[in-house]
């Protein structure tokens, strides 16, 4: 999964905006689940198609760049359900410094942000902007 999506996203850099905040809202929903429900490369999945929709609802992305992402990542297998309220998702995504926004800066990345060179991996322990796991 990580190569295809990261060669999408050679091409398209707005993209990696979206695996990074992907990642984010991954870990905001193994905090919510307390770490039972879901693998941690199931997590960011689903994390990365909230990205998406985050992203399309501000029209950061365009919508056949978000079908491409979304269908490389179902491809690999229906993603299992996991639960987790609202209320615990807001509050866990909350906690992580990532995604708060710093004063005067958008917390959410336009789509022609300038490319960063660190490379995103859905494997634990590989992401450099990681704040732990
Ligand atoms: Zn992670």
């Amino acid at each position: 999964m990580k190569a295809k999506v990261v060669a999408i996203d050679e091409r398209e850099s707005g993209l990696r905006m979206i695996l990074n905040y992907g990642h984010t809202l991954g870990h905001a929903i193994e905090a919510a689940t307390e770490f039972r429900a879901l693998l941690h490369g199931e997590a960011i999945a689903w994390g990365i198609l909230a990205a998406l929709q985050i992203a399309l609802a501000r029209k950061t992305v365009a919508p056949d760049q978000a079908e491409r992402v979304e269908q490389t990542i179902l491809a690999y297998g229906p993603l299992p359900p996991f639960p987790a309220t609202r209320s615990k998702l807001l509050a866990a995504a909350g906690r992580d410094k990532k995604i708060a926004p710093e004063p005067g800066a958008s917390s959410f990345p336009k789509a022609s942000a300038t490319p960063s060179s660190s490379k995103t991996s859905l494997t634990r322990n590989s992401t450099p902007r990681s704040t732990g796991r």
